[in-house]
């Protein structure tokens, strides 16, 4: 017989990190919520000229890692594999300005990519962020930032470090991409192959290189911060003013771009120690020309994504997922035929008053069922016999400290909940 096993790069949450996973998602919508942004889903599949124009043909997600396929009416599908060109797509397809001229927008969603799997980098991974669609203030820019940052906060991440940057516009970026690439231009056979290729189209993407010898020769490379037309200027003076006033702390860091022409003056990555070499935790940025190059009207835009898989590696690192687990509030054990019926119906009361109760479906003998209250970890056992039935009240065992009490029926809701802190 075959043995199925689960597709490289991908990995179940079994149930013993279930509730991380939980708890996690549990305080990103509630953060998102607190910022008044609202939640949004997207079809796991789209088309894939959508993430060609949507990323780039140059990219390595469009080029070499995406899931694309072709359906069985001849169109090219793509699982998608980042969020923001779905969610411009949504937005324009169903004129999400025209009901505000700001759309605040946050997303959970699964995520699909052929990387070769590495510590944090999966094919199926998961990602949320928030897209602020409307607005080219910088006030958004910096909202999108501490947004991101309060989250990580929230749940209690340490040591993360903010880095900024411009990328002007096309107004002042076209100039300096010429002065970028007379720079590189004597020294182009030396770089890597990759920064080669992204040369004539994408030269700034060369600044971003992670190869050693590529760094070395950027070095001395003309900064984009020093090319920035006024109004790129005043953005970026603005944003820093504005993370000031919020007391959160940044890095200026020229090297940080995004090779594709609709990214528009802030770019920002959210970085962590305990992450190794990959250490983004979350990238993020304006992208005022996006919705134009995806057919819509021109519309100002900022947001960031952060991988979920990775948060979780850092909040391990951090020791932060160890916090109590779920106990079971409330085993019930029927002794005899009589107490069966009446347990059934306790069973459903302690649920819908809220009490995470269970009883045993495998007339497993008393002790049996005593072992396995204590392998849930159970706070309350309640055992129902012949003479709890005459008496009509239930025998209430606490399982932390061996004591054993009787309550009547009429007294055991609210004094679980007394109980339960
Ligand atoms: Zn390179
Ligand atoms: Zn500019």
């Amino acid at each position: 017989m075959t043995q199925y096993r689960r597709l490289k790069g991908t990995h179940d949450v079994l149930p013993e990190d279930g509730l991380k996973w939980i708890k996690v998602e549990n305080e990103i919508h509630q953060l998102m919520q607190v910022y008044n942004y609202n939640y949004m889903r997207t079809p796991i599949f789209e088309k894939t000229s959508l993430f060609a124009r949507g990323i780039g043909q140059l990219t390595d997600i469009v080029s070499k890692e995406m899931y694309s396929f072709t359906d069985r009416g001849g169109k090219s599908l793509t699982l998608k594999p980042e969020m923001t060109a779905p969610i411009i797509r949504a937005y324009l397809e169903n004129k999400l300005y025209a009901q505000q001229s700001l759309n605040k927008l946050y997303y959970i969603s699964p995520l699909f990519r052929q990387e070769n799997p590495q510590a944090g980098r999966l094919r199926q991974f998961h990602q949320f962020g928030a897209e602020a669609l409307g607005s080219p203030n910088p006030t958004i820019d910096a909202e999108i930032i501490n947004l991101a940052l309060s989250i990580y906060s929230s749940l209690g991440l340490k040591n993360l470090t903010l880095k900024i940057n411009s990328v002007g516009d096309p107004i002042c970026r076209i100039p300096y991409k010429k002065t970028l690439q007379e720079y590189i231009q004597p020294n182009l056979a030396k770089y890597c192959s990759d920064c080669q290729k992204r040369f004539d189209e994408n030269p700034m993407r060369i600044l971003d290189c992670k190869n050693e010898t590529c760094k070395t020769l950027n070095k001395d490379a003309p900064k984009i911060s020093a090319h920035l037309c006024d109004d790129c200027k005043i953005h970026y003076t603005q944003l820093q003013i504005l993370l000031d006033q919020l007391n959160i702390k940044y890095e200026l860091d020229n090297n940080l771009v995004r090779g594709l022409d609709y990214y528009t003056r802030t770019v920002f990555e959210i970085t962590s120690m305990d992450l190794g070499s990959q250490n983004a935790i979350c990238g993020g940025g304006r992208y005022d020309l996006l919705a134009e190059e995806l057919g819509g009207q021109p519309t100002a835009a900022v947001g960031f994504a952060s991988g979920i898989e990775r948060l979780l590696m850092v909040m391990e690192k951090q020791g932060l997922l160890l916090s109590e687990e779920e106990r079971l509030q409330v085993f019930l054990i029927p002794v005899g035929e009589a107490a069966q019926q009446i347990i059934t119906e306790w069973l459903y009361k302690l649920r819908n008053a809220g009490f995470r109760t269970d009883m045993d479906y495998l007339k497993r003998s008393i002790k049996a069922q005593m072992r396995e209250a204590h392998r849930q970890k159970t706070r309350f056992v309640l055992i129902l016999g012949d003479d709890e039935l005459k008496n009509k009240n239930f025998s209430l065992k606490f399982m932390d400290k061996n004591e054993q009490i009787s309550v009547p029926y009429e007294q055991l809701i609210s004094f679980l909940k007394s109980n339960s802190e």
